[in-house]
C-alpha cells in the first residue's frame, strides 16, 4: 500500500486508539483510496490525509432540562463540523444513550464522503446527544430539544451548518429544534435544518428517502447480475425510519421484507411486512416512544424471538442491516455466507466490521457500502435546502424522480471509479474513491488550512 497512506492510518490508530469506531472508518476509507494517492504525489506534500482526519471544528456542550417530576437533568451535546470544502456542513443529529465522541466523529467522517457522492454541494457533519427519547414524555422531549438548540444555534445556519435527523431524531424532534431556533433568531430561516414537517418547508418523500434510495440502489446491483427484485425476500435490521422506507418500497416493487429486528429481538413474518396496515403499525409503534416490537407479533400472528438476531436465516435473499453501527462481525458474516444469501447491502452507517466485509466478499457475496446505499436521505435533504432557499415545493413525483436519478448516479460513479483504478467490480472501493476525489480536489484548490 502507498507509504503515506500507511503512515496516516498508523497515526490515527495510535493517536485515536480510544475512539475505535473512528479508527475503523479511517482504515476502511483510506485503504480504498490508496491507489488515488499513488497517482497524486502532491497530496503528501499538502499533507492532505492528515488534514482530512482532523475535523475542521468539533465541540461538546452541556444540555440541561427539567423532567416531568421537576428534577434537573444534564446531558452532553456534540457537533462535529468535519469538512466544509464542498458546501455548508451537513449531517444528522443522533439522540441515543450510547452517543459519544468516537461515534460522532466516525459519523462525521463518513458523512463527508457520502455527501460528496450525492453530487450535491454539501460538506460533512454530525452531532447528537447521549439523551434517549425512548420512554420520555412529549413535554420532556420538547424541553430537551429547546435546551439543545439554545446551546447550538449560534454555530449553525443555512449557509454554515445544516443539521437533520438520525437515530432518535424524527420529525417531532426536528419540529421542536427548529421552533427554538426560530424563537432565538427571530427569522424564518427554515433552510437551517432538514427533515421538517410539510407545513413549514419539509420536502415530500424525505421520510421515505433513505429507504427508497437503498432499494433504488439495490435495483442497480440486481440489474448488473441480470437479476430482478420481484419475489425477493429481504431481512432488515431495525424497524425505524429507514427500515420502514425499505419495507414500503420493497412491497411496491413485488419483494417482501420477512425479517426485522430491534434491540430486544427480532420478528419473522413469512407473509412479508408489506400491507398498509402493517406499515402503519410500525410508524405508530415508533411514534409511541415504545420499543415493544413483540406487539407486532401479537397483532399479526407471527413469531417474535427475544434477545436474538436473525443473521444466517436460511430463507433470505438479501440482507440489509439498517439499525446501527457494528451489527455484523465475523461470527454473523460466517452465518450469512453459510445461509446462501447472495446480496448484502449496508444501510445503517458502518454496520459491518472490515474483516466481515472481506470475508463475505471473498465468499462471493455482493457487498455494497452504506456510504452509497443510504445517501438518498441526505440527497433529498439537499433538495429540501434548495426548495427552502428558492421558496418553492416540488411534487412527490418530482422529488422521487430526482432521488432515483441520484441513486443511479451514485451507483454508476462507484462502478466507474473502481474500474478506472483497475479494481474490477468493487462497490466499496469505488464508492470511497468517487466520494474522496471531489473533496480532495476542493481542498487542494482552496490552499492550506
Ligand atoms: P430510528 O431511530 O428511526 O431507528 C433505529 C432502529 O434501529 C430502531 O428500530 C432501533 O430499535 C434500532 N437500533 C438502534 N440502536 C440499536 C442497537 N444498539 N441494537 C439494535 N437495534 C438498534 O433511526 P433511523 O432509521 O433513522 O436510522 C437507522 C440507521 O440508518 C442509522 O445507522 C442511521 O445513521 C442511518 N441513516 C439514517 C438516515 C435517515 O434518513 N434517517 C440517513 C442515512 C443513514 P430499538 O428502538 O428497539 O433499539
Amino acid at each position: 500500500m502507498n507509504k503515506y497512506v500507511e503512515e496516516v492510518i498508523a497515526y490515527v490508530e495510535n493517536k485515536y486508539a480510544h475512539q475505535p469506531e473512528f479508527v475503523q472508518t479511517v482504515e476502511e476509507v483510506f485503504t480504498s483510496i490508496a491507489p488515488v494517492v499513488d497517482r497524486h504525489p502532491e497530496y503528501e506534500k499538502a499533507d492532505l490525509l492528515r488534514r482530512m482526519v482532523e475535523p475542521e471544528r468539533m465541540f461538546r456542550f452541556r444540555v440541561v432540562w427539567t423532567d416531568d417530576q421537576g428534577n434537573t437533568r444534564t446531558n452532553v451535546g456534540y457537533r462535529c463540523q468535519f469538512n466544509g470544502a464542498i458546501g455548508p456542513y451537513k449531517g444528522g443529529l443522533r439522540f441515543r444513550d450510547n452517543v459519544n465522541e468516537s461515534l460522532i466523529k466516525f459519523l462525521g467522517f463518513e458523512q463527508t464522503f457520502k455527501n460528496s457522492l450525492t453530487g450535491q454541494p454539501i460538506g460533512g457533519a454530525k452531532g447528537g446527544s447521549d439523551f434517549d427519547p425512548a420512554g420520555k414524555s412529549d413535554g420532556e422531549i420538547m424541553r430537551f430539544c429547546q435546551s439543545f438548540m439554545t446551546a447550538l444555534y449560534r454555530y449553525i445556519g443555512p449557509d454554515i451548518d445544516v443539521p437533520a435527523g438520525d437515530i432518535g431524531v424524527g420529525s417531532r424532534e426536528i419540529g421542536y429544534l427548529y421552533g427554538q431556533y426560530r424563537r432565538l433568531k427571530g427569522t424564518f430561516e427554515n433552510g437551517v435544518i432538514t427533515g421538517k414537517g410539510l407545513s413549514y418547508g419539509g420536502s415530500l418523500i424525505r421520510p421515505e428517502a433513505t429507504g427508497y434510495g437503498a432499494i433504488y440502489y439495490l435495483q442497480e446491483v440486481l440489474k448488473h447480475e441480470n437479476d430482478t427484485i420481484g419475489g425477493k425476500k429481504i431481512a432488515v435490521s431495525g424497524y425505524g425510519n429507514v427500515s420502514w422506507g425499505i419495507m414500503k418500497k420493497a412491497a411496491q416493487l413485488g419483494a417482501k421484507v420477512t425479517y426485522m429486528s430491534g434491540s430486544a429481538g427480532y420478528i419473522h413474518d413469512e407473509e412479508g411486512i408489506s400491507t398498509p396496515e402493517k406499515l402503519q403499525f410500525i410508524l405508530d409503534l415508533r411514534a409511541s416512544n415504545s420499543k415493544d416490537l413483540k406487539s407486532y407479533a401479537d397483532r399479526f400472528g407471527c413469531e417474535f424471538y427475544p434477545n436474538q438476531t436473525f443473521w444466517g436465516a436460511d430463507d433470505v435473499d438479501i440482507y440489509m442491516p439498517a439499525a446501527t453501527q457494528n451489527e455484523v462481525g465475523m461470527e454473523e458474516a460466517k452465518k450469512i455466507v453459510a445461509s446462501g444469501a447472495r446480496y448484502y447491502l449496508e444501510v445503517s452507517n458502518m454496520p459491518t466490521s472490515n474483516k466481515a466485509i472481506e470475508y463475505m466478499k471473498s465468499n462471493g457475496i455482493i457487498v455494497a457500502p452504506s456510504k452509497a446505499v443510504n445517501a438518498g436521505g441526505v440527497g433529498v435533504s439537499a433538495l429540501e435546502m434548495s426548495q427552502n432557499s428558492e421558496r418553492l415545493s416540488w411534487t412527490e413525483e418530482e422529488v422521487d424522480a430526482m432521488l432515483k436519478r441520484m441513486m443511479k448516479g451514485i451507483y454508476a460513479k462507484s462502478v466507474e471509479a473502481a474500474k478506472r483504478y483497475g479494481l474490477g467490480y468493487d462497490l466499496i472501493a469505488g464508492g470511497n474513491i468517487a466520494g474522496f476525489e471531489k473533496v480532495a480536489e476542493a481542498m487542494m484548490e482552496q490552499g492550506l488550512f
